[in-house]
């Protein structure tokens, strides 16, 4: 199978702290690639290199045969990669829908300056805009909100806004940073649902979690990480059963669930 994403001996170091150890992921089309591990074990600095909020210190990164790395954001997001964050960015004060053609619109002027001054191209750029975000409103089960002020969502629709956003930019691949956390259970399996259709709609996801159910649930391969390092990389099943990741991370519960 094609890799898509492909990191080699990545690091990141701040100052004096190594927050990512010459991590090596090979993450394959097709797939929805887990990253686990401890709080602080580098998980978020992982994606923030890759999508370039921020250079690495050495390594190198591709998006299928693209060298992306230490690109600028918006010049990786061209490549077909988009993201949500673990603290939602979000306008609270626009509504649903303009929340998602922001982050299109944003998007265009970085690449696109001409946009700016061709105003018939600009107008009906606009149009296009208008109508993707409707249908990712619908996509999202989230019409009947597109007007509703962000502020005044649920967290969960909140975080559904943010994915929706993502998704404007019609990615290959996506990066998910923590999407679950704060869901209720209600909310949570609503998410994982939607996820589900957002793979088989063609993204490949790339996403960062803690909840358990979630990623065992939902992910092909999970690659585990304590202190910036790689410990584990496997299925599920395998990591469940994986002594060093039952140590560092797991505990007894879910090895005990895998037995059954
Ligand atoms: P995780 O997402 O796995 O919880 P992070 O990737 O956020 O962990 O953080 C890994 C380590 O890097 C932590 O020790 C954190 O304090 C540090 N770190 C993360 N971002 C920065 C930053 N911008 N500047 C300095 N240190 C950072
Ligand atoms: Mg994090």
């Amino acid at each position: 199978m094609k890799s898509v994403l492909r990191l080699e001996k990545v690091t990141k170091k701040f100052e004096g702290l190594v927050a990512v150890n010459e991590l090596s992921i090979d993450m394959k089309a097709r797939t929805i690639h887990a990253l686990i591990g401890p709080n602080g074990s580098g998980k978020s600095t992982t994606i923030n290199m890759i999508t370039g909020t921020f250079p690495n210190t050495s390594g190198k990164i591709y998006h299928g045969e693209i060298d992306i790395t230490n690109r600028p954001a918006h010049e990786i997001a061209h490549t077909g990669i988009s993201r949500t964050f673990q603290n939602l960015k979000l306008y609270t004060s626009m509504t649903v829908k303009e929340n998602l053609m922001v982050g299109f619109n944003e998007m265009l002027k970085q690449s696109f300056f001409s946009f700016l001054f061709d105003v018939k191209r600009a107008r009906e750029e606009e149009r296009l805009v208008n109508e993707k975000a409707d249908e990712m409103l619908s996509f999202l089960g989230m019409y009947h909100l597109r007007d509703e002020n962000v502020k005044n969502l649920s967290y969960g629709r909140q975080k559904m806004t943010e994915l929706g956003r993502a998704l404007m930019l019609q990615p290959k691949l996506l990066f998910l940073d923590e999407p679950a956390a704060g869901l209720n259970p209600s909310e949570r399996v609503e998410f994982v649902d939607i996820l589900g259709k957002v793979f088989e709609s063609g993204v490949d996801l790339f996403l960062i979690e803690h909840n358990m159910d979630v990623i065992m649930n939902i992910s092909h391969i999970i690659t585990v990480i304590n202190f910036g390092s790689k410990i584990a990389e496997g299925t599920p099943r395998e990591i469940q059963n994986n002594q060093e990741v039952i140590k560092a991370y797991l505990g007894n519960r879910y090895a005990a669930s895998a037995k059954g």
